[in-house]
């Protein structure tokens, strides 16, 4: 046997066995049925391919040759109808669907039972050369028509498509890409130019494309009924092998054995079975979970974007008629401005005032939020003077802080060397910033060690420098204990602001580092402080009322800076240190250079909300 006729004897069963497999996987499937009916078109195909040039009997020579041509055309036909219901339903008219079924009818039983497709054919000493009819090109512009028809079928609906799908209809269009040209090259393009028809016996080699790529297909993304199928098959020919051996077993001793084999070799089959379909089954429900998911999931961030805008919204909308009672009410609580004899009414009035302060703080906290996560928030830059920003941010706390009993000390370690010694070698820290976003981050960070220290006590700030590996890796390793909790604590380190912002820049980073004495912080407490709303244990005397919200806002301001905010402490009653990191100046360009990269914003920037009349660290 040659070589050719074992590849072809090999792709035919092998087209055969595809086919029924898939047929028999779901039947009822109209996709299922019309691949079925490719491949037997396809074995058709084979077999008039190898009966042309071995007719057997002379007389059906020409007949082989018109079924070999009408089959070749009819794989495009039916290939193009495949389309239609593969890998989902295309809605395409149903009377040019028939249209097209009755004109390709005609042209098929035409070119089978007529001459007009194939005149005459001639014997050659290799097998026969056929002379074409007026069918002929009219035949292969029909079957260009539908191919053509294929992809333009397939394009339209590819963007539909979920990505299983799109990966399915892939394989079968490399298949199928590769299986024309090799068909057609040697059944149409060679005979063509050269005028032999010899080369056409190759074409059907071609076919081990589209079945091995839909195979692979089938396989790797498990339509799944085919696995069971499979498995029973296997099953089964090894229950019948020792069936057969049992029934033709020569002793009765020998016999017997081979029988308790069978009834063990049955029920572990329908063990196998069973669990194939159970895992098929969970599967199958993963998969609808995880489309559902992926649903639900979408809805959310839907919901959240119309939440964000709504709070942004009413936040705006609210801000100026609370600042205006507050603004009112401090007034009234003014001597000069005005009298309030009732010294219990004054006492109303004040927790009033102190109320719509705390209110209007809240309200400005998430309109802030909200310009910060819609990307609105306006971000000036310029060279900063850490130094000097640190000292005016304290002297404006001072007083807040006597009132605690805390002392406020900046170590400024760069002007202590320039005073006290000849050759000053130490600058004043610079950085390249928002000098309104950082002294919010610092009042935020000062203030609560105010709030959060009850005993006297000292808050210290100071400046140092540290290679920004050391940052990434202090950060990595709250990153690394943050993924292992649940998903409402993840929201502690998830960006709120474009990726781009919080790349680190430069070799070294500044380091702003402020250390208090006050109640300190429980150890699993210390990632969790950066998200929303985050408050630990119950604070809710009067003094120390919050938001939770302060870091939210610190941490988002300090990571639009490409820099970094974290929290230690040795536990409670044993302080705190918060730090978080700047770029240096010498790395400006690099950082302008990033953030050229920040797409567009969207909708027209928006300074920090205050509220009216605040002084900075009213509602500590
Ligand atoms: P707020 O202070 O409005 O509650 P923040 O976001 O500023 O909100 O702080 C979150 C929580 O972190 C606070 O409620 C407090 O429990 C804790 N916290 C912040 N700073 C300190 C600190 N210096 N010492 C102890 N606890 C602190």
């Amino acid at each position: 046997m040659s070589f050719l006729l074992a590849s072809m004897i090999a792709i035919g069963v092998g087209s055969l066995f595809l086919g029924l497999l898939i047929y028999f996987s779901d039947s009822k499937n109209s996709a299922n049925k019309i691949f079925t009916l490719f491949s037997l078109v396809v074995v058709m195909w084979i077999i008039s391919t190898y009966l042309v040039d071995h007719p057997i009997v002379n007389e059906m020579a020409l007949f082989w040759n018109k079924l070999n041509f009408a089959s070749a055309i009819s794989m495009a036909i039916v290939i193009f109808y495949f389309s239609f219901y593969f890998p989902k339903k295309s809605n395409f008219p149903t009377t040019w669907k028939i249209l097209y079924f009755i004109i390709s009818l005609i042209l098929i039983l035409l070119i089978l039972f007529t001459n007009l497709g194939i005149e005459k054919i001639e014997f050659l000493d290799w097998g026969t050369n056929a002379s074409s009819g007026h069918l002929f090109y009219p035949g292969l512009v029909w079957a260009i028509i539908s191919i053509v028809g294929l992809f333009i079928n397939i394009g339209v609906k590819y963007k539909n498509l979920d990505s299983n799908e799109k990966l399915q209809l892939k394989y079968l269009i490399y298949g199928l890409i590769l299986s024309i040209i090799f068909g057609l090259s040697s059944s149409a393009l060679l005979p063509i130019i050269t005028g032999q028809y010899e080369y056409a016996k190759f074409a059907p080699v071609g076919m081990i494309f589209l079945i091995g790529f839909t195979a692979y297909a089938i396989l790797k993304h498990q339509l799944f009924n085919i696995k069971v199928i499979l498995t029973e098959t296997a099953v089964g020919l090894v229950v019948l092998a020792i069936f057969i051996q049992t029934l033709s077993s020569k002793t009765i001793g020998q016999g017997l054995f081979n029988g308790i084999i069978l009834i063990l070799v049955i029920y572990g089959g329908y063990l196998v079975i069973k669990s194939v379909l159970r895992e098929i089954k969970f599967r199958q429900e993963l998969q609808m979970l995880t489309d559902q998911l992926a649903k639900a999931n979408a809805h959310l961030k839907d919901l959240d974007k119309m939440k964000t805008e709504f709070v942004s919204l009413a936040s705006h909308e609210l801000l100026t008629p609370v600042s205006a009672i507050e603004g009112y009410l401090s007034m009234i609580l003014d001597e000069h401005l005005a009298k309030v004899d009732d010294p219990k009414a004054a006492q109303y009035l004040d927790r009033i005032y102190r109320s719509s302060r705390r209110l209007a703080r809240l309200i400005a906290d998430m309109l802030n939020i909200s310009r910060i996560e819609e990307g609105r928030l306006m971000v000036e830059k310029k060279d900063v003077n850490l130094n000097e920003l640190i000292k005016q941010t304290i002297d404006e706390l001072k007083f807040k802080a006597e009132e605690r009993k805390q002392r406020v000390v900046f170590e400024d370690i760069a002007n202590k060397l320039r005073d006290s010694s000849a050759t000053p070698q130490n600058d004043n820290y610079m950085t390249y910033a928002d000098p309104d976003k950082i002294k919010e981050v610092i009042v935020n960070i000062i203030g609560n060690s105010i709030k959060y220290s009850k005993d006297p006590g000292t808050i210290s700030i100071h400046i140092e420098k540290a290679p920004t590996e050391k940052v990434q890796e202090i950060w990595a390793k709250i990153e690394d204990k943050v993924k292992d909790q649940p998903l409402d604590d993840q929201e502690a380190i998830k960006a709120s602001v474009n990726e781009y912002y919080r790349q680190f820049v430069g070799k070294e980073q500044l380091l702003i580092i402020v250390k208090d004495q006050g109640i300190g912080i429980p150890k699993e407490e210390l990632t969790k402080l950066f998200k929303k709303f985050h408050r630990v244990g119950d604070y809710s005397t009067e003094e120390s009322q919050g938001t939770g919200l302060g870091l939210y806002i610190s941490r988002s301001l300090v990571e639009l800076h490409h820099g970094r905010i974290w929290a230690d402490s040795e536990g409670r009653g044993k302080g705190s240190t918060f730090t978080f990191s700047l770029p240096d100046i010498s790395d400006k360009e690099a950082l302008l250079e990033i953030e050229k990269q920040v797409p567009n914003q969207k909708e027209q920037l928006k300074p920090l909300a205050k509220p009216m009349n605040e002084k900075i660290g009213e509602d500590i």
